[in-house]
Formats: C-alpha cells, structure tokens, sequence
C-alpha cells in the first residue's frame, strides 16, 4: 500500500468550494474502499496569493508542489486581478507548461437526458473525450504584450512536431480503451500551423491502424457538436480551439459544473475541473461541486485505482437518476454541500 503525496491547490472563487467536496469524496472512497492513503498538502496559488505576496506562484511553492505524486486544483484567477500586462494571473497555465502536460483531456458525458439542451439527441447520449493540447498552440502567446500606442498587435501560434506527436498518441491511446475513433479538429483549410498539425496527425494515425480517423474544421466542430454530438468519441485539437470548444461540449451535458479534466505529462499530472473561478456565484453555495467529484475520480484512474474511481463515477450515476437531486444551475434546489452529500450517500450504499 502506498502513501500518495496529493497537492491540493483550491485557488479563487468557487475553486475553495469545489475542492472541499472533492477532498471530502476523496477522503470517503478512502476509507470505503482497500487501496492508497493519501497525504495531503495545502499550497496557496492564484490571485489571492498575488494579492498577498505578489505572485501567484511563488518558486518555494512550485518546489514543493512538484515533490507531489500528483495536484488536486480548484480554479484560479479573478477578473479584478491582473498583472502588469493587462492580462488576469492564470497559474493554472504555468503549471502546465512548467510540468509539460500537454495532454488535457476533457470527458464530455451526459449522466441524465433531461439535463441536455440538445432534445433532438436525448436518446442517443453523449459521451466523447476532448484531448486538448495544453502547453502551447495559440495560447502560446499568451506571455506576449501589446499596446494601444502600437498600430497592431498579434499572437503567435506555435505547433511543435514534438508534442504533437506525444498529443496524438495519447488520443488514439485513448481511443484504443473506447470506441476506437479520433477526430482531428484544425484549420488546416487556412493556417499552415494547422495543416503541419494535420500532417503529423495523419502519420501517427498510421500507427493505430485499428482507430478509425476523422478531420475536420473547427468551425464544422462547433457545428457537429451541436447537431450530432453522439458521432464523436475522442476529438484532439490544439489549446485554444480546445478551450472553446470544451466549454461548448459542457453546455450539451448540463454546463460547467459537470466538466471534470486532467492536464497529464508523461511524468506528472494536475486534475480539475473544466470550470473557472465563476466570480459571481462565488460563496453562495450554489457551485455544483461534480466536475471536481469527477476530477478527482480521473487521479484515482490515473494513480491505477480504477475501482475507486468507478465507485466515485458509479454514485454521481445513480444521483442523476433522480432528476430532483440538481445544484442550481442545473435547475435543481441542491447547494454544493447537499450535492457531495448525495454522492457520499450513493457510494456507501452501493
Ligand atoms: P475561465 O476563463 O477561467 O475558464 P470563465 O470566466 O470563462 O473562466 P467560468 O468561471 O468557468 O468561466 O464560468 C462560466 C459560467 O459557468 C458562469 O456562468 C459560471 O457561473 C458557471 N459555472 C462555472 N463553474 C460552475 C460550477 N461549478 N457550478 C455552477 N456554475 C458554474
């Protein structure tokens, strides 16, 4: 049995809110369950501790997080709060391109019907993977500047034959576990950033000779998303595309609060949810906690405890079953507490 050294870094927001109920799920599957023990430390990142120390991750704290086995993250960065260049402090960001974790994979799945917008598809469900690439793409730009005195800014989109290949492979090794089939989603048509990214999609797709292979554009993505959202299974795409996109696909399954993620390296990972800090709702309770409960179940996988993590999944399975057990935003009357409280309630009466 191992001790497994857990960073948990809740943020700002709503992340301080989610993160408790994962922790309290986390603890749970713990002593129900035969497996790991888990240690945890408590690290402060994000606006706050800009707000405090004057960086949002401080070096000492970067140390100590990656003498981790893996991180536990709410949400970070405030619209208020920005850094000298305008831009909101986003060291979710960092940490993944500090550790490289250029796979961030974003499951997409609909626990109930009645919680998609999307009627014409209620019977055909929804359960794809989003594998977005995490440490450049367009976001690559991100610590450029700009100014109103300039007559024009840009952004520079860097695709790296390196990590495409590594991105590409984690797709279609995903997809190896599922229904063995990958969508490619660039702009091939119109960036020679992307039809290099297509060109090395389609040579590593070679080694997968058993996944089938689909390309298409991101605006036809957006498209497809809405009017057949059951055809995909695995779609890969670049950062930024991705980012879009994922926030579209939770809008199919109920919203923000039901998209878990990990941002995984080939040595180190950090699981949160898909969601940011959601200022506004922040403090009232109304934060559905199920898109860190599932994070959190995605690092149990991850640590190779997938009977803990089915448990997690198989509990927030049977409370969706009941269509009045809903947070807030889904429509429902649960506060982030009650929430975790019914999923608690589910995975000790299995
Ligand atoms: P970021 O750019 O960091 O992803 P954002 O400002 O674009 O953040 P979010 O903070 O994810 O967006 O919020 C988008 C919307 O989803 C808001 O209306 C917010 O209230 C809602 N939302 C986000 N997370 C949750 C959650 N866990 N529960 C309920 N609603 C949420």
């Amino acid at each position: 049995m191992r001790t497994l050294e857990i960073a948990v870094l809740a943020g700002d927001g709503i992340g301080p809110e989610v993160i408790a109920e994962g922790v309290r799920v986390l603890r749970e599957v713990e002593r129900l369950v035969p497996g790991d023990r888990y240690s945890l430390h408590e690290f402060s990142v994000g606006a706050g501790e800009f707000l405090r120390s004057g960086d949002a991750l401080p070096p000492p704290t970067l140390d100590r997080i990656a003498e981790c086995d893996a991180v536990l993250l709410g949400a970070m960065g405030l619209p208020d709060v920005r850094s000298a260049r305008g831009v909101e402090l986003a060291p979710q960001l960092d940490l993944r391109e500090h550790f490289d974790l250029y796979a961030g994979i974003r499951p997409i799945f609909l626990f109930h019907v009645d919680d998609s917008p999307l009627k014409a598809h209620r019977q055909t469900g929804i359960d794809m993977v989003i594998v977005r690439e995490s440490t450049e793409g367009l976001f690559f730009a991100r610590k450029g500047a700009s100014s109103l005195a300039d007559p024009e800014a840009r952004d520079v989109m860097r695709i790296s034959r390196h990590t495409s290949e590594r991105l590409f492979r984690a797709a279609f090794r995903l997809a190896s576990t599922r229904r063995k089939h990958v969508t490619l989603v660039d702009k091939s048509n119109v960036l020679p950033s992307m039809a290099y990214f297509r060109g090395i999609f389609n040579e590593i797709a070679r080694e997968f000779p058993e996944v089938a292979t689909d390309r298409i554009y991101v605006d036809a993505a957006a498209l497809h998303l809405v009017q057949r959202p059951e055809s995909f299974d695995v779609m890969v795409t670049e950062n930024m595309f991705g980012d879009i996109l994922s926030d579209l696909a939770a809008g199919l399954v109920g919203g923000m609060g039901m998209a878990p993620s990990a941002d995984i390296g080939d040595a180190f990972a950090v699981f949160q949810p898909s969601h940011g800090t959601a200022p506004s709702i922040a403090g009232q309770g109304k934060a559905n906690p199920v898109a860190t409960i599932l994070s959190v179940a995605m690092m149990l996988d991850w640590f190779g405890e997938g009977g803990r993590a089915a448990s997690i999944r198989s509990a927030v399975r049977r409370v969706f079953c009941n269509p009045q057990m809903r947070t807030v935003e889904m429509g429902g009357t649960l506060s982030t507490r009650a929430m975790t409280g019914a999923v608690l309630e589910a995975m000790t009466t299995v």
